[in-house]
């Protein structure tokens, strides 16, 4: 692993040599002992299925296999590994980062209990809880991406640059479209950044009455609870619903922030409804600080240029004008109560705004709550730049390097 590690260093490292003659060809050699080392490790698989997809992925860098063939990309994505997910080649990072795909290498071992735990919350689970939540039986959920947990173990090239990805969407990330597709997470890096990044943000700018001192394992059980709900929150529908028409009227950016702002708001729902939390053990103060944390540390990663932060803004303006959280000065005052019934607002509001067939509500509901000089646009910027500014001490852009 280690050696593979630095393999994709050193491959991504000659990707920098722009139009250097001999850099193609130590590239190609280097992957070339990269395919080997695959090949090696796949040997000491007892998983045929884990076998058979690490052979695909090395045929697949000999250049034997196309990612264009979907019997292809069934092998590497249709099916969650039994003991090992590794990914080897060209991927991209956050779209504003890394305009185009470099070489990585991504290594991680299946989480079993949490996966089998997580497959619990489906679509079924997720448009049922949905639908009475919203009191709207029309919600159902189109086919969601498949969800796969693992503890990163090794990673390198581009992979292993800053900023770190919490996850990957295959095979979107190495910018091939497929109807057969699924999110990696990796549950160690998580639980990491949750208790230095997210969790310090919470204890400085929410009062201290949110959880008091949760455990690793709990904490990686809410948030990839939320995150799988989240996920989930992209596929929900309307029979009119048209996102495509969506992002075509609004503009991808635009679109994106409404889109991600629904999906917190599901996410956020089904972590903290009373069956979920049921049925993995979480406790809704649990459910409501990782969720607080998150938004902090969302807010905090420069608005504009992700969706993400541009969400998290449009919901604590919701959540502040609306009377379930107070903004006061740095701080956010808001109850498990109080919270849960702001989500709920909010998701009615966006449900209706984003998934009818009018795109007009969709465009006044963003210019109510992002439009400039909105009711509440002093308040929130004084709150995320003294947030901003505070916060200058804590490690928000995760960077591990694994070497
Ligand atoms: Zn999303």
């Amino acid at each position: 692993m280690t050696k593979l590690s630095l393999l994709a260093n050193a491959v991504r490292e000659l990707e920098e040599l722009n139009g250097w003659a001999n850099a193609d060809a130590l590239k190609r050699g280097l992957v070339r002992e990269s395919v080997d080392l695959i090949q090696e490790i796949g040997t000491h698989l007892r998983s045929s299925s884990d076998r058979e997809a690490l052979l695909t992925r090395c045929r697949v860098l000999r250049g034997e296999a196309s990612l264009s063939d979907r019997a292809v990309i069934q092998r590497l994505h249709g099916a969650r590994e039994q003991e090992l997910f590794l990914f080897c080649g060209p991927l991209k990072t956050w779209v504003k980062k890394s305009k185009r795909a470099f070489h990585s290498f991504v290594c991680g071992v299946p989480v079993r209990a949490m996966n089998e735990t997580l497959d619990l919350l489906n679509e079924a689970t997720a448009a049922e809880e949905l639908r009475a939540a919203l009191g709207n039986n029309d919600i159902y959920l189109a086919p969601a991406p498949g969800f796969s947990v693992f503890d990163i173990v090794a990673c390198g090239g581009e992979a292993n640059l800053d900023p770190k990805h919490f996850a990957y969407f295959f095979p979107e990330d190495e910018l091939i479209d497929s109807d057969i597709a699924r999110t990696v997470a990796f549950r160690n890096f998580y639980t990491h950044r949750f208790f230095n990044s997210s969790f310090p943000l919470l204890r400085r700018f929410v009062p201290a009455s949110l959880p008091h001192a949760p455990t690793p394992a709990q904490v990686a059980t809410c948030l990839l609870t939320w995150m799988k709900g989240h996920d989930l929150g992209h596929s929900v529908r309307l029979p009119r619903t048209s996102i495509p028409r969506l992002r075509s009227t609004l503009g991808e950016f635009d679109a994106g922030i409404l889109e991600e702002a629904l999906a917190d708001c599901v996410g956020y729902l089904l972590v903290s409804s009373p069956l979920i939390r049921g049925k993995f053990a979480l406790s809704e103060e649990l459910a409501a600080g990782c969720f607080l944390g998150e938004m902090l540390r969302f807010i905090t990663r420069g608005r504009a240029l992700f969706h993400d932060t541009e969400a998290a803004v449009l919901e604590l303006t919701f959540l502040a004008r609306h009377g379930y959280a107070t903004l006061r000065g740095d701080q956010i005052e808001v109850s498990v109560g109080s919270l849960r019934r702001g989500m709920l607002a909010l998701a009615h509001e966006l449900v209706r705004a984003i998934l009818v067939a009018d795109v007009q509500p969709a465009a006044e509901l963003l210019a109510t709550y992002l439009g400039a000089g909105n009711d509440g646009e002093a308040t929130i910027g004084e709150f995320t730049s003294q947030v901003c500014a505070r916060s200058s001490d804590l490690p928000l852009d995760t960077c591990y390097i694994f070497s």
